[in-house]
Parts: C-alpha cells; structure tokens; sequence
C-alpha cells in the first residue's frame, strides 16, 4: 500500500549538504509492524517524515495506494497527513495548554467531525490506552508513559491506515517501554505501524519485520515484499480545515495560560482607543451642548439689519484668505499700500418703506417677533417727590417688546422671559419692568416711578401699576416764530387730558436657560403699538411740519446745508420728532432653528438681481458665534484624535511583537498542527484568532475605561463650564473604536501570523 521507490533527500547547511537518504526503495503491506533500526544520523527520521508527508523528497517517488506523489499539491499532502497518518513522537508533543481530550479531538477537529462524534472517538481510543478518566487533564499533569498513551490516542483517533512513531520509548524507562510497546503491537494488528528505534531488542521482540539503515542507505530488510505483488486499493482522502471557532479556542486556551501578559498587553494597546473614546465622547458631549445651545439661545438670536452692515461677500473672503498667505516680516525694504478695513467692509442698508412691507410680508409662522429700533423720541414726564420733570433714560434703559407675530407659537418675550408678577403687555399704555439675573434695574428707572432708591430692597409691589405721562410734540415743544423750544411747564403737561398715562403692568426676568441671552437685560419696555401711535400723532405736529419744511434745526437753528450730510441730519431729526417711521433697525426672531434658514431664504431673496448697492444685508449674529465655537470644536477634536491615533499606531506595532514573540513560543504547537493535517492557512488562523482576542480585549478595556473616565471628566467640566454631563460615549463610535482596535491589532499580528504559517513543520517540531 506504501511505496518509496528511488527516494533521495538532502539537507544544506551552508556550503555543507548531507545526504540524508541515498536511493531508498521499499514496499510496506498495508498490515505489519515495521522497525527501522539504525545508527543515530542515518536517516531514520527524515525517512519517516517522508513518509508521513511532513518533508517532502528531492527525488524519487512516494506511492500511496498505486498513486504517485510527485504532483501533490500541499492541500493533498494537508489531507493525507490528516486522514492517513498518525505520528507518535519521542518527545509526545502534546499542546500543553489544552485538555488531553482536546489534544486528542484535534485531529477530527481539523477534518472537520462533529463535536459529539469527537468527544465520543476520543473517548474511545483514551479507553484504549487505559486513560479515559486523565481525560480532562493537562498534559503536563501526566507522567511521561502517560503523555505517551495520549500521543498513541491522538495517532489513532482519526483512524489512520499508518501510524508513524519516532523512537516512541526514546524517554521512558524500560518498564513503561513495554508498556508502550504492547500498546503498539495491539495497532499493529489491523495497521500498518513503522517505528523508528535504536533499541533492537525491543524491535525483534515486538516488530514482525526488521529494516535497518546507515548512513542514509537501506542496508537489509527482515522481510522485503516480493515485486510484482500489487494490492489494489481505492484512494480517498477528506481535505482538512480549521474553523475560526477552533482556531479561537486554540489561542484562547493559550491566551489562559499567559493571563497576566495578555491583559497588560491588552491595557497597553487600549490606551490609543481610551483617548479617543474620551475625546469623541467629549466632542460628542460638546457638539451636543452647542447644539443645543443653537438651537435654544443662537435660535432665538435675531437676525438683524442695521443701517450699516457687515459686508461678506465673496471678494471680502478672497481678499481675506489672500491676506492670510501674504508673507510676515519680509526683508524687502517695500510697503504694500492697504484699504482701510472699514471700507473694505461696511455696506449702506437702504431701510426704506419698500423693504420693510417686504419683510412684513414674510410669512409669520416663521418668527417669534419682529421689533423695529427707530429714532423716535419717546416724550415721557414723570412725578417725583412732586416735582414734575421730563424722564431721561438711555435707549439701552428703553426698549421695544418684540411684536407677536402670529397665535400659534410663542412670542420672543414668552419664549425668553418668565413673567414674574401681573402679565405681558398687550395695549398701547402698557408697560413692563425687566429685571436681570440677580433682580436688578436701573436707580433712574425706579426714581421715574417715584420710588425711593435709598432703599435696599423693593417689593414687585410697589412698581406694579406706578404710572408715567405720555406727551405729544404740539404740548411737549413751543413754537417761538420760527424755531421750538422745549415746552417746560411740565406740570400742566402731565395734567393734561392729551397725556397719555402708562402703567406698570408686568416684571420679568430672562428665563435661566436663555441666561447667555437674558441674564445682564435689564429696562423698561413698551410695545410696538406704542411707538406707532406716536408717531401716528407726531408726525402731524407742527414741529415735524416746519422740520420738513426748513432747511435748518428748527430746535437749535443750525444750518443743514446741501451736502447729503445735512440731508442725512435733517431726515434724522425728522425722525427723532416722529415724522417717519422708517427703523434704524429692524430685528427679525425666528421660532426656531429651522424656521431661521427660511428667514434668511426669504431675504436673500429680496437682494436677487439687486446691485450691490441696494442690497439689504442682514447680519446673523447667532450664525457668526456658532460657526465659531464648532468649527474650534472640529480643530482641537481632530488634534487632540491625531494624538491618540499615533498611540494606536505604536500599540499595534507593539501587539506585531508579541505576536512574534508569541509565534517563537507556539513554534512546537505549530509543527504538531501540522504533524496533524492543519494547512498553513490555519497556522496563520490560530495566530489571527490570538490577535482577534487581545484586540477585542483591548477594544473593550479602552471602551470601558475611556467611559469611566467620562465621569470624572464631567465633574471638571461642570466645575469650569457649569454643563453638566457633558462627556457622552456614543455607543456606535464604542463600537467602531472596538472594531478599529480589533483591525488594528490583526494588521499588527498579520504578518508574524504569516510567518508561523511558513514554518517548515519538521523544524517546527525539532524545536524545544
Ligand atoms: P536519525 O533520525 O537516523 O538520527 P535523521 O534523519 O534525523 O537521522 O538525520 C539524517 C541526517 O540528516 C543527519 O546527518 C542529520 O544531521 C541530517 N539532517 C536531518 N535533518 C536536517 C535538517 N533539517 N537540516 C540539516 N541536516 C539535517
Ligand atoms: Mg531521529
């Protein structure tokens, strides 16, 4: 059934080649127990690695069942070791960190035989050996026959046709020896069994057929088969493989055995994944806040258009970014000319009637509010400690409440402000009293009220329903000839029944969450209504008549002038004196994030086709701070990933070596794989499966200590910025970060694990 015909191999060392096997012939029956003696080095083991396809010869032919080897490809000889060989080694070779059951199953394993017929076969042949209860042991819990009894199990469990053993009693002493050597005989009954010894009693004792070799040459055969006789046998091999699984629980059992190593290594390459998982977290946990300070406070921003107007246009951006590239601290001895920034920059807003009926025109469900700044004078006289007197405030002290805009959403005032006593502003004469975060106001508004500021504290009280008088020009100024002048008998003007009495009917307070907007507002606010319907009265007055008919300030008598500067002054002071109602600035509050965009689209789209000059341009203070703040965010996340980035890189070199280091100590198990059928394939899968553990181990240390560090973390931040829960771990970057440190890991293990695979398995084995 086995044939060598002509066989010839050679070892190179150097210069220095060794003939290890000269024009071997020989012809094996498929059932007898065959010695090989000889001296040491004549080339007895290299014979029986020829034979069991673990070195393959330089010439001749190997002929298994009438089949020639020469054009075997190493799946077949893969195979045939598998299904047809079974090596019993002088040194057991046994993988120590695996049960003797699994030493025993490996074989099946590889050939692919269910788990349930595995553990039964195997159980049967330890049976055989007398060591079914050992079963669950470690090999090195055993004796040296008893490691020996296991190996004979392992050789057998597949049902080989040949069991090959290599000086098997080489190690023990002679009493187990015969143990052994009656264990052997006992196969030898149905198989061809070929043992390699130098003991000669032993092999005439227990060998039915005696070959002895030197120096490489077959010098006598006890009982050489005849030629011409020829069993014609039927040749099927199985191929062999290694699932993952096994593979996994192959270097898992190894990983168990080097516990203390594994986990350090494991920490050490987790720390790149630590920090990352702690700066996404914290990135995350930012992007959110600025989301939702976006959305809640930048949102609630308006958006503005003022008389001047910053000017962003694309020739600004490139004018911008060519000033960035321009050199610093030349050495020519030259001067570059410069436009003033503000020309560079500033844009003239034509607010005219026009524009705003366009604006008012939008559609409403969009804002919260819109609030008109305008020049009009507010004529007020107050009452205090009797003494009548005109009230003066400055415009941060007096301001406009936001007009609502439609009934469906909230107005700006409900959306930022909690009311804290009596209610919002609805008519013309009402008034409300703002306060700051810390319950502050102005002294000058409360002593308009009347009230005594010497006081520490005021109750609500005491303002709610204070009133002040409204006056309108034809009693506030007097005209003298041609020019006014104030109207100072201010007790009849308060007394008057043209006043217009305005009450207190409301204190707010910016709400806590809107603090970034609210938290320093503090004054005293009338409505929309109020304005227009002075200036509905005003502008009739006799003052704005003789304004808009002189060419001169009918208050001070000064010269305008044709410059368009006077113009400029005149259409002011017409205003001032409520002649027009044309805002200086115009503030647009949308109701939400979304409803922003269609804000600007909608006026974006009153400047299409329009000459820059006619253009309205608004500016979008909310947009200028939150591109700001995330686009700094983006910068330090992506420097601070770069950093952590280079540590996985070193932590994945270091796993290479490892790995490497990990290949030298399994380089026996290897040649045993292989003794057992295992392809180079799945050489390279037990190397693979080992880094698939360290960095799924690692991924998972470095997720689960980034997240705890998320909680400390959160405690700094909220002690600095007052937000609290900050650091968030997304579970889909946890998950990612796992899978990059497993990838990472397998790259860095990827080619050491090449490296086993190409260990020659002969070698592997000679290996201590
Ligand atoms: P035996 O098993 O009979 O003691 P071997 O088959 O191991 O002898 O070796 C036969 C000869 O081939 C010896 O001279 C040995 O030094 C040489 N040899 C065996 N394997 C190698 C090898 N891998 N490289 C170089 N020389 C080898
Ligand atoms: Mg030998």
């Amino acid at each position: 059934m086995l044939k060598l015909q002509d066989i010839n191999k050679s070892y190179t060392t150097g210069d220095f080649t060794q003939q290890a096997l000269i024009d071997v012939n020989l012809e094996f029956r498929k059932n007898e127990f065959v010695a090989i003696l000889g001296p040491s080095g004549s080339g007895k083991t290299t014979l029986l690695n020829i034979i069991g396809g673990l070195d393959k010869y330089d010439s001749g032919d190997l002929i298994i069942n009438n089949k020639s080897t020469k054009k075997f490809k190493t799946t077949e000889w893969d195979a045939y070791r598998n299904n047809s060989i079974g090596f019993i080694f002088q040194s057991y070779n046994l993988i120590n960190h695996i049960s003797i059951l699994d030493n025993v199953e490996m074989g099946m394993t590889l050939s692919g035989v269910s788990a349930s017929k595995r553990k039964a076969k195997a159980l049967e042949v330890l049976e055989k050996v007398g060591l079914k209860e050992h079963a669950h042991k470690r090999p090195n819990q055993l004796s040296g026959g008893q490691m020996q009894r296991v190996a004979i199990a392992r050789a057998l469990a597949n049902d080989p046709d040949i069991i090959l053993a290599d000086e098997p009693t080489g190690a023990l002493d002679s009493n187990t020896s015969v143990q052994i050597m009656e264990l052997i005989k006992e196969i030898a009954k149905d198989k061809l069994v070929i043992m390699v010894t130098h003991n000669a009693d032993l092999a005439h004792t227990y060998a039915n057929r005696i070959v002895e070799f030197k120096d490489g040459k077959l010098i006598s055969d006890s009982n050489p088969i005849n030629k011409g006789v020829n069993q014609k046998e039927k040749y099927n091999l199985k191929k062999t493989s290694m699932n993952f699984l096994t593979a996994l629980k192959l270097s898992f059992n190894n990983i168990r055995t080097k516990k203390g190593r594994t986990l350090l290594t494991a920490f050490a390459s987790s720390i790149g994944i630590i920090g990352i998982a702690l700066i996404l977290s914290l990135s995350n946990g930012f992007d959110i806040e600025i989301d939702k300070f976006e959305r809640e406070t930048l949102s609630s921003m308006p958006i503005m258009i003022t008389e001047q107007a910053m000017e962003m246009t694309e020739d600004m951006i490139n004018s911008m970014s060519e000033n960035n590239k321009m050199e610093e601290y030349i050495k020519e001895e030259v001067i570059y000319p410069q436009k003033p920034v503000t020309e560079q920059m500033l844009h003239t807003n034509v607010i005219n009637q026009d524009y705003i009926d366009y604006v008012e025109k939008i559609d409403s469900n969009l804002l919260a509010g819109i609030s008109y700044t305008r020049a009009t004078a507010i004529n007020i006289i107050t009452k205090i400690n009797g003494v009548y007197k005109p009230l003066s405030l400055s415009i941060t002290d007096l301001t406009s409440i936001p007009k609502k805009m439609n009934t469906k959403t909230n107005g700006v005032i409900e959306d930022n402000y909690d009311i804290l006593l009596g209610k919002l502003p609805t008519e013309k004469d009402e008034l409300l009293i703002i306060l700051d975060s810390k319950n502050r106001i102005s002294t000058k508004i409360l002593e308009a009220f009347d009230i005594d500021i010497t006081q520490e504290k005021i109750s609500f009280n005491d303002l709610i329903g204070k009133e002040l008088k409204l006056v309108f020009n034809d009693e506030y100024y007097k005209q003298m000839g041609s020019f006014f002048t104030l109207n100072t008998d201010y007790e009849s003007q308060y007394n008057s029944d043209k006043a217009l009495t305005l009450k207190v009917v409301g204190i707010a307070r910016g709400k806590e969450d809107k603090k970034a907007l609210t938290a320093n507002a503090s004054g005293l606010s009338y409505t929309e209504e109020l304005v227009d319907y002075i200036i509905s009265i005003n502008k009739d007055s006799k003052i704005v008549e003789a304004q808009i008919n002189a060419n001169y300030n009918v208050l001070t008598g000064e010269q305008f002038g044709n410059t368009e500067e006077g113009t400029n002054t005149k259409d002011t002071l017409i205003s001032f004196l409520g002649g027009n109602g044309i805002p200086m600035v115009i503030s647009l509050y949308p109701v939400d994030f979304d409803s922003k965009e269609k804000v600007i689209n909608y006026l974006d789209k009153y400047n299409d086709g329009k000459e820059l000059e006619d253009q309205i341009l608004y500016t979008d203070l909310g947009d200028i701070i939150s591109s700001l703040s995330g686009s700094i965010m983006d910068a330090i996340t992506i420097v601070l990933i770069a950093f952590s980035a280079i540590s996985l890189i070193v932590s994945s070199i270091m796993i290479g070596i490892i790995t490497y280091i990990s290949v030298l100590e399994r380089t026996k198990e290897i040649g045993v794989l292989r003794a057992l059928g295992a392809r180079k394939k799945d050489i390279t899968r037990v190397f693979n499966a080992e880094t698939f553990i360290i960095g799924l181990c690692s991924g998972l240390i470095g997720i689960f200590i980034g997240w705890l560090l998320t909680f400390p973390a959160n405690v700094i931040i909220e002690s600095l910025t007052e937000l609290p829960n900050v650091a968030k771990l997304n579970p889909l970057h946890a998950i990612i970060l796992i899978i990059i440190s497993m990838a990472l890991t397998m790259i860095g293990g990827f080619i050491p694990a090449k490296m086993a695979a190409k260990k020659d398995p002969v070698e592997a084995l000679r290996t201590e």
